[in-house]
């Protein structure tokens, strides 16, 4: 099995490769395969873990179901969870916690996926309590923030995603990583323009590195939604875009490795 950039489990960038001077780190690509997937559905995981062939750091985020049979069938290939409590046990029924995470198998976890913030009314004080529960807990985590079409279109997405970062963040950390997605592209076919990717992506690296100084600087900074092979190559270009999280195109490992492929080559 190839495993393109896994480094002792975890996203982590290696020291000095991004110092705020503009240079390219490895980029990250994450798959995250939302409420689908069954058992039988692992041959495409596999798939993808054998198709990696280095210069590339990639990740599964799985239902949970499937984290534990991935980690046993795919050592040393990073799966990941789609949520995480921001407490450590207790009465909070369906949830689950960091360790059972880690516990599981998995490595990472996405927190704050707008499906997750709008199924369960999430707020941003709360995606932050996952956030460092996750990292506490020893996981990676993923944080994602996007805006709707019409704060968009009212011409408020930049300030709106930053107020959305810096509520749900109080650290930065090597084992952060933020994915811009902007709801209304997610599985829509409707990508922003190079552009709007662009002007999001420095506003947020703007504000991670006032914030953490030069922690801030080496946070990797996704973006996410319908990304496919033929525009993948097109957003990896795009300064500051250090990778993708990728939805329905990570269903499938024909789908999903020429992604990966695109991400390899910038
Ligand atoms: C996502 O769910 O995070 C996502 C980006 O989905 P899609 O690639 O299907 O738009």
């Amino acid at each position: 099995m190839g495993w393109g950039g896994f480094r002792g489990g975890a996203l982590r960038r290696q020291a000095g490769e991004r110092k705020g001077d503009g240079m390219a780190s490895t980029k990250l690509v994450v798959g995250n395969w939302k409420m689908n997937g069954l058992a039988d559905d692992l041959v495409e995981a596999k798939t993808i873990a054998a198709g990696i062939e280095g210069g590339v750091d990639v990740a599964l985020c799985l239902p949970a179901t499937l984290i534990e049979r991935a980690a046993r069938a795919l050592p040393g290939f990073m799966t990941g969870g789609q949520d995480v409590h921001g407490a450590g046990s207790g009465a909070h029924t369906g949830d689950v916690s960091a360790a059972m995470l880690v516990d599981a198998g998995a490595r990472l976890t996405i927190v704050g996926h707008s499906e997750w913030r709008a199924d369960h009314q999430e707020t941003n004080a709360a995606v932050r309590a996952k956030a460092e529960a996750g990292l506490s807990g020893g996981l990676d985590v993923i944080l994602c923030v996007g805006e709707s079409l019409k704060v968009r279109e009212a011409g408020e997405a930049i300030a709106t995603v930053s107020t959305q970062l810096a509520e749900s963040l109080t650290a930065a950390s090597a084992r952060l990583t933020v994915a811009y997605e902007p709801i209304w592209a997610i599985g829509t076919g409707k990508v922003p323009s190079v552009e709007d990717i662009a002007a999001m992506h420095a506003a947020l690296r703007g504000r991670l590195v006032a914030s953490f100084g030069e922690a801030g600087a080496g946070v990797r900074i996704l973006y996410g939604g319908s990304v496919k092979a033929s525009n993948a190559a097109e957003i990896f270009a795009i300064p500051d875009v250090d990778g993708a999280l990728v939805g329905g195109a990570s269903l499938k490992a024909a789908d999903f490795l020429p992604i990966v492929e695109a991400a390899r080559d910038h």
